[in-house]
């Protein structure tokens, strides 16, 4: 491995040469079963004909103009998401941080253009992830993300979700600009808010003139087998990034917003070069189709329905191995008592492709949303051969 890389990744020891729906192959040859689908963005699996020739047919007419230029797969694109969503304004980015930087800044110039510069806080929870960013970081609930990076930006504190006293408390203050939380956390270790607390907090932020944005960078675009996560809670956000999926892998991200929530993004005060490029546009076209299709989002409910049942099976043939299973739909996390990067080793002798999730030793599974039940049964029986192996260490 080249040492001219940052060392900033836990890397596998694992060279991909190519995938073909939920399954990569090895340059050594070996055949893995995946349920990282790219951290969650490959939803419609590896080299999906309908991407792929998306792509080709795009990159043979034009890859980038800019933004300084209509853009037709844009305004496209944009059309469909708020004809599916509470949003009637897209800006489009080529990753989740810079959705979620999109959507912090579109909150802070709601209030600003609102003649209410002073409401600057905004407010994360623990546990939450938004990405690499300063922004991003500076929102999130986890203390590990900025550490070495500070002093944090002002502006930004962090709620305790359970501590209702203290969120109330800071949704009511004059300066507060916005909450912002995932409604189903994947890097904390698929972790659901409670539906009525997503209920709840956009009760109290109504009442205090607070906007909510969601970050549904993991958890949309179909993993929950709605289209939005937060459509399980009846309720909707003002402001949400999005990203993985919205591309099948390719990189594009997009932050949404109500017509009310966009007020102050106005000529000049945000912008990107390569944001919504006709490439990326022509791909996110195509998986969208594909992802918005109700038998998508029909598999999902009906193939998460299965995993969750067999896993919960293995948890109480293994109670020595699995703690706890939760997520929703394909953001399926499982607690763990061996090492989770230790566990996720062992599984990948047995072929199979996991990735880790939380502070509290978890595994996740992000199998692409097309993912049949063969191979969910397949998932299955290689995870239960791992635990039996993790057993056997212990
Ligand atoms: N928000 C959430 C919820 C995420 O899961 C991620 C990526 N894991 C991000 C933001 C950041 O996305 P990106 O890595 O594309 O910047």
């Amino acid at each position: 491995m080249s040492s001219h890389l940052m060392g900033v990744y836990n890397r596998a020891p694992l060279a991909v040469d190519h995938g073909k729906g939920p399954r990569l192959y090895a340059t050594d040859g070996t055949v893995y079963l995946d349920c990282v689908s790219g951290i969650s963005t490959n939803a419609l699996g590896h080299a999906h004909p309908r991407l792929v020739q998306a792509v080709k047919d795009q990159a043979e007419k034009l890859w980038h103009v800019s933004n300084i230029f209509q853009i037709p797969g844009q305004e496209e694109l944009a059309d469909r998401l708020c004809a599916d969503s509470f949003a009637d304004a897209v800006f489009f980015t080529n990753s989740g941080s810079e959705a979620v930087e999109c959507a912090l800044k579109t909150a802070r110039k709601y209030h600003h253009a609102n003649g209410q510069p002073e409401r600057i806080e905004i407010y994360g929870f623990d546990g939450s992830f938004h990405g690499r960013t300063y922004g991003a970081i500076n929102a999130a609930g986890n203390p590990n993300y900025v550490e070495g990076f500070g002093p944090r930006l002002p502006g930004y504190s962090q709620l305790t979700f359970g501590d209702h006293d203290a969120i109330k408390a800071a949704i009511a203050r004059p300066d507060t600009a916005a909450i912002i939380l995932e409604p189903v956390q994947g890097e904390g270790g698929a972790r659901s808010v409670p539906e009525v607390c997503l209920r709840g907090l956009r009760e109290l932020c109504d009442e205090h003139g607070v906007l909510i944005i969601f970050d549904e960078v993991q958890c949309g675009m179909g993993r929950t087998g709605k289209l939005w996560a937060h459509e399980w809670a009846g309720m909707a956000p003002d402001i949400m990034a999005i990203a993985k999926a919205l591309g099948g892998g390719f990189p594009v991200g997009a932050c949404l917003a109500s017509d009310k929530a966009a007020k102050g993004m106005t000529v000049g005060v945000h912008g990107s070069t390569f944001g919504g490029n006709p490439l990326a546009m022509a791909v996110g076209l195509a998986a969208y189709d594909e992802i918005t299709k109700p038998e998508t989002l029909e598999n999902v409910r009906e193939i998460a329905g299965y995993l969750k049942q067999q896993l919960a099976g293995l948890q109480e043939r293994f109670p020595d191995v699995i703690e706890d299973v939760r997520g929703k739909g394909l953001l399926i996390g499982v607690k763990l008592k061996p090492n989770n990067r230790e566990f996720m080793g062992w599984a990948r002798d047995e072929n199979q492709l996991l990735v880790a999730g939380g502070g509290d030793n978890c595994v996740r599974m992000l199998p692409p949303l097309n993912f049949t039940r063969e191979d969910a049964a397949d998932v299955i029986e290689r995870f239960e051969r791992t635990c039996e192996f993790a057993r056997g260490k212990m």
